[in-house]
C-alpha cells in the first residue's frame, strides 16, 4: 500500500480523508510542527498543491491534499478559492454562514462545492481528481453534525437533509468529497 502524509491541517476535513483514503493509501497525519501554509494560489488546485508541496519538502513523502470551494451561483461563483475567508481573514464557520444567509436574502440559491484531490510526489508527479456536489444553500441553519456550510448544503442527489443532518457515511455517497477521492482511488490504481 503507498504510504503518503495528510497535507490537511482542517481536522474535520483529515477526519474525512482518512475515512475515504484509509484503506487504500497508508495515510499518516500531518506533522504537527509544520507551520500553516498561506493558501493565496487563486485556484484549488493550486491551493491543494501548495499545501502538497509543504509537506513533500518536510517529510520526504508523498502528500495527499483537499482544497475545497462552495461556488453560489446568484454570487457569479463566489466564494470559490476564497470559500474559507467569506466573511474575512479570520472568519470563523459561522461567521461564514452568517455570511452566506445574509448575502443571499431574496436570491437564487443554487450551488455546487468542487473539491480537488491532489497526491504529489516528492519527484512532482501528480495525481489530480475533481468532485462536484450540486445543491441549494437552505434557507436556515439545520443540522449539528459535520463543519462548515454543512449546516447550509442541500444536496441535489440527496433526500432534502443537509450535510449537517446526515451521518458521514451518507455525506461521502454524495459529496463533492467522496467523488473527488474515489476518482482519485481509481487513478492511483491505474498507475500501479
Ligand atoms: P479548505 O478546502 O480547507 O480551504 O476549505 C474551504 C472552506 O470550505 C472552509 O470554510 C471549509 O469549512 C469549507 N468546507 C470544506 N469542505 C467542506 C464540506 O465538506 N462541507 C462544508 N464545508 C466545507
Amino acid at each position: 500500500m503507498l504510504r503518503a502524509v495528510c497535507a490537511s491541517a482542517n481536522p474535520h476535513k483529515v477526519a474525512e480523508m482518512f475515512d475515504l483514503m484509509g484503506g487504500i493509501i497508508d495515510l499518516l497525519p500531518r506533522p504537527a510542527e509544520l507551520p500553516d501554509v498561506v493558501e493565496d494560489a487563486d485556484t484549488l488546485v493550486g491551493n491543494a498543491r501548495l499545501k502538497a508541496i509543504a509537506v513533500c519538502d518536510a517529510t520526504g513523502l508523498p502528500a495527499l491534499a483537499d482544497d475545497t470551494g462552495l461556488e453560489v451561483d446568484a454570487l457569479h461563483g463566489a466564494p470559490g478559492v476564497r470559500t474559507a475567508r467569506f466573511a474575512g481573514e479570520h472568519a470563523t464557520d459561522a461567521d461564514n454562514r452568517q455570511k452566506m444567509l445574509a448575502e443571499l436574502d431574496g436570491k437564487s440559491r443554487s450551488c455546487r462545492f468542487r473539491t480537488i484531490a491532489l497526491l504529489r510526489f516528492p519527484d512532482g508527479r501528480e495525481i489530480i481528481a475533481e468532485g462536484v456536489c450540486e445543491g441549494m444553500i437552505a434557507e436556515n441553519e439545520i443540522g449539528d453534525r459535520g463543519f462548515g456550510y454543512d449546516p447550509l448544503f442541500i444536496a441535489s442527489e440527496g433526500d432534502g437533509r443537509t450535510f449537517a443532518q446526515m451521518s458521514v457515511d451518507e455525506k461521502h455517497v454524495l459529496s463533492h468529497r467522496g467523488k473527488a477521492f474515489r476518482a482519485l482511488s481509481v487513478m492511483l490504481a491505474e498507475l500501479k
